[in-house]
């Protein structure tokens, strides 16, 4: 047998143990070790030494949000409200009179002066049209010219305009953001195509292969209900360079004819598609943000007694979405990050498993942030999967030690208790709310600590090899792709990483860097 490559002068970490050689055809791995290297190949690859992984699978990121975003002010290193005035008037003497000025990334924990306001906006870009998305996604702010362009008359449920003495200062929150939706939705699709493609060659770069993309479609986080098209057209040329699932915003699913249940037209819903573009999870949102201190907790944020956060959406609704979605064969992925939320999204899943019970569910509960210990028991007893980002601990740990108080911190982001309590961990980023090079995100999984450096429930912390194995097999097994992808072994999809050291050592994290990714068998990246 001739195959097409091999790749050899490696140490490879198929997931279950170290090799020495990978051998590919037709995209798929079909030997390894020794009975690579002996087989005749049309081309044979020197890896110099490198250590090969299966391919980082960010199993909940922003994909088109991300790619677009690179063209907004950058605003996550500003350290004050004053910076953030000057970046934007910097960018708007740029820019024709009456234009968009879109920036992103900023977190009021890290900016002195807390949230920008309309009146910081109205000073640094007259005559323009100003917002500033929050890092988390969650909240808004925008100047006095678009505010007058809203109505405030009819703000959404499960979201606020936020006010100081008597008129609002600019920072709109949650569903409040969809006030913007006649300014700016949608966006036309040769956009998003373009960001996907701009994000998913950075993507490559960092040792991606695979990612899911956490809500298209509607909702807070779609930018055009024509979205999967965007997907489908950055695919057939060329431009999606990573395989991706795509998790479609509950907002957009539908009661359909007959006994087709709830979903979208034609009856569509999680498992179509193919190896590079899939259906995924219906994606519902519960609360908001820990940082932005929206989410829904069972007691006031630290130093705001009178704030618990609130829903997205009426408790009984999303319940009764969580059952229908269920019922119609749906997997379903909600974002909870409050405790009070996780509650209500627990019981919703056992209410509907109770009365329609399904093997192999696999429901998830993103980002699951505030998790208490009898919650975490009833999380793996019902078979979910929790969805945390790792490197939040890093880039908002400090922000979410700030809202939660010291006595909740051993809740937050738990990784290694979930592990312990049986349930599958997959791994993503959040992109772009926080940095999402998978390599970094290793080091946080293994060493929790903040930006500042201090430990963040140092008991979650994972071994290198576990973290490695979320940000393959796990996230794989969280969108049913582990019989294809997350495991290097033949019969799988050739999706790899070569990277300069192992990051099965926690001192070389540090250090190491990704030499080239390969997607079904082939080099699609070279440092
Ligand atoms: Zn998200």
């Amino acid at each position: 047998m001739k195959v097409d490559a091999v790749y050899e002068n490696a140490t490879v970490w198929t997931g279950e143990g170290v090799t020495s050689a990978l051998a590919v055809l037709h995209g798929r791995v079909v030997a390894l070790g020794d009975d690579a290297r002996q087989l005749s190949a049309r081309s044979r690859v020197d890896l110099a030494g490198g250590f090969v992984v299966p391919g980082f699978h960010d199993a909940h990121n922003h994909m088109a949000w991300f790619g677009m975003g690179l063209d907004d002010v950058p605003l996550s290193d500003c350290r004050s409200v004053e910076e953030v005035y000057d970046a934007v008037a910097t960018r708007a003497a740029t820019l024709p009179a009456g234009s968009w000025v879109v920036g992103s990334g900023y977190d009021q924990n890290k900016l002195a002066g807390g949230h920008p306001d309309r009146h910081g906006l109205d000073r640094a870009a007259p005559g323009m049209l100003v917002r500033l998305k929050h890092t988390s996604g969650h909240m808004t702010v925008v100047n006095s010219a678009v505010l007058d362009q809203l109505d405030l008359a009819h703000v959404p449920v499960g979201g606020d305009v936020v006010h100081a003495d008597g008129s609002p200062t600019g920072l709109l929150r949650e569903q409040a953001q969809l006030l913007l939706r006649p300014l700016t939705y949608p966006t036309p699709v040769s956009r998003v195509v373009r960001g996907l493609a701009r994000a998913s060659e950075q993507y490559l770069a960092e040792g991606i292969t695979s990612v899911q993309e956490a809500g298209i479609g509607g909702g807070l986080v779609g930018e055009t209900p024509a979205e999967l098209a965007a997907y489908q057209q950055a695919r057939d040329t060329g431009v999606l360079r990573v395989r991706s699932t795509v998790m479609v915003a509950a907002s957009v699913l539908h009661d359909l004819p007959d006994d087709a249940g709830f979903g979208l037209d034609l009856g569509l819903r999680t498992g179509l598609g193919d190896e590079w573009l899939r259906v995924g999870p219906m994606k519902l949102f519960a609360d908001g943000s820990l940082v932005g201190r929206t989410c829904a907790m069972h007691d006031p944020f630290d130093g705001e007694p009178d704030n618990r956060g609130y829903f997205q959406v009426p408790e009984e609704s999303l319940a009764r979405t969580i059952r229908r979605a269920h019922d119609a064969g749906w997997q379903i992925a909600t974002h909870a990050i409050g405790d009070r939320a996780i509650t209500v999204v627990l019981d919703a899943y056992e209410a509907a498993l109770a009365a329609s019970p399904r093997a192999d569910h696999r429901h998830r509960i993103e980002h699951c942030a505030v998790l208490q210990p009898a919650e975490l028991t009833r999380l793996a007893s019902l078979g979910l999967i929790p969805s945390p980002q790792g490197r939040f601990v890093n880039e908002l740990g400090d922000g979410m030690r700030a809202a939660l108080g010291d006595a909740r911190v051993p809740w937050c982001y738990r990784l290694r208790s979930v592990l312990d309590a049986g349930c599958v961990l997959p791994a993503s980023s959040d992109r772009p709310v926080v940095n999402g090079a998978p390599l970094l995100a290793l080091a946080d999984m293994v060493r929790r600590r903040t930006a500042s450096g201090a430990p963040f429930a140092p008991e979650e912390a994972l071994t290198p090899e576990q973290a490695l194995r979320a940000y393959t097999y796990g996230s794989a097994y969280a969108t049913f792709a582990e019989r294809d992808l997350g495991t290097l072994e033949p019969g799988k999809l050739a999706d790899f990483a070569v990277l300069s050291g192992s990051p099965l050592e926690e001192s070389a994290l540090d250090d190491l860097s990704v030499q080239g990714t390969a997607v079904g068998g082939e080099l699609r990246y070279q440092a």
